[in-house]
């Protein structure tokens, strides 16, 4: 941060200038350490103002360099492509569901998983979390996971479910190949999941404001989980123009992020209908057409018949497709059937109030 700079030289709406002047902060100095509520608390401007305000006099990037320094030198494309090539992406205990997405939920880019109440968002999450934890010597990313819950629907004993269930098929691993056990254990997963619960959209967006500071100090971790990035900004929303504006600015700091810290960053949304003029309503991600930009790629999750559905709808590399997925006890995990035995299909049961169709 230019600690004598003075703050009347940046693009500060002229409102806040003079609240900032009355309340003695002239200089960027006189804002170094401050948090938005702190400076909220002092000068009377609105607190997400307060995280831009901040966000904009503060000059250090997620990585900590200084904005003021020369820029970094160019990488090639191929340079590029290698490098991201050589990111091993999250396995998911669902190979089908790898298999379309190119690997499984890949490093340095944002993936959204959009769906109806109870198709599986959440489970998805916490299936993520756990196995960006597996260990190398298994193809894992032997990282942690940052776990965002806006809705308040992370049940803890799901986790451990779901961490049992893949400590156990990596301690089979490891006796048919002749690996040590106990290289994961249900404590080392829990430990690995940094949790977050945010009640409102201001937390979140602090939330996310502290992220770099965070992973700097926990560089294990290798992927951000929001569930639901559409909670708050479906419900405490009135000026929808104060709303682009904050999901845009959040969608940039989960691109810089995934970029600079080459993690994984993983968004749920939820569904909402669709009316256009002429055409039956249909159900489409939240947040509208801009926020549909933010993520790189898009799954959607859906019901039909008696069997979920995962659809590629978004990929820069990938075409679109879909494959069948079950929640077990033990998580996310793909439909086997074997011929005359569709007995999978039936412990994967739904109330058929809950099944919506995707159009
Ligand atoms: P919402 O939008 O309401 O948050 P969601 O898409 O996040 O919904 P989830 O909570 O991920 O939905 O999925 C809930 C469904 O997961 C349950 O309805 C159930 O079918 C399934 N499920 C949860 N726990 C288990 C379990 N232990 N065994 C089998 N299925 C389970
Ligand atoms: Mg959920």
């Amino acid at each position: 941060m230019q600690s004598q700079r003075e703050l009347c030289s940046f693009p500060i709406a002229p409102s806040h200038k003079s609240k900032l002047t009355s309340a003695g902060f002239l200089i960027t100095e006189d804002l170094k350490h401050l948090k938005p509520s702190e400076l909220s608390k002092e000068t009377g401007i609105g607190l997400e103002e307060c995280l831009e305000i901040l966000k904009l006099v503060c000059s250090e990037s997620v990585d900590g360099s200084k904005r003021n320094e020369a820029p970094k030198p160019a990488v090639s494309a191929l340079e590029r492509l290698k490098e991201e090539q050589s990111l091993p992406p999250i396995i998911t205990f669902s190979e089908g569901l790898d298999n379309m997405l190119g690997g499984g939920v890949p490093l340095c880019k944002i993936t959204e998983f959009c769906g109806a109440p109870g198709v599986g968002k959440t489970q998805m999450c916490m299936q993520i979390a756990v196995d960006v934890q597996i260990p190398s010597q298994f193809g894992g990313l032997q990282g942690e996971a940052v776990y965002i819950d806006t809705e308040g629907s992370f049940i803890v004993e799901r986790l451990v479910d779901i961490a049992k269930a893949t400590v156990d098929h990596c301690n089979e691993m490891a006796r048919l190949e002749g690996f040590k056990e106990g290289e994961i254990t249900v404590e080392s997963v829990l430990s690995g999941v940094h949790f977050y619960r945010c009640h409102d959209y201001v937390e979140l967006l602090a939330t996310v404001h502290l992220l770099p500071e965070f992973i700097k100090k926990h560089p294990k971790i290798k992927v951000v989980l929001v569930d639901s990035v559409a909670f708050h900004f479906r419900h405490d929303f009135d000026d929808l123009s104060l709303r682009t504006r904050l999901l845009t600015t959040m969608a940039q700091s989960f691109i810089k992020l995934a970029t600079e810290f080459k993690i994984a960053i993983v968004l749920t949304n939820q569904m909402t209908t669709k009316f256009s003029p002429g055409e039956d309503s249909r159900l489409v991600p939240a947040l509208g057409e801009s926020w549909g930009h933010a993520s790189t790629i898009r799954v959607i999750l859906y019901w039909e018949g008696q069997k979920r559905w995962a659809w590629l709808y978004k990929s820069p590399s990938k075409k679109e497709s879909r494959v069948p997925y079950q929640i077990t006890m033990g998580g996310v995990r793909d439909i086997v059937t074997f011929p005359a035995d569709n007995s999978n299909d039936q412990s994967d049961d739904e109330p058929s109030s809950k099944r919506q169709k995707v159009s």
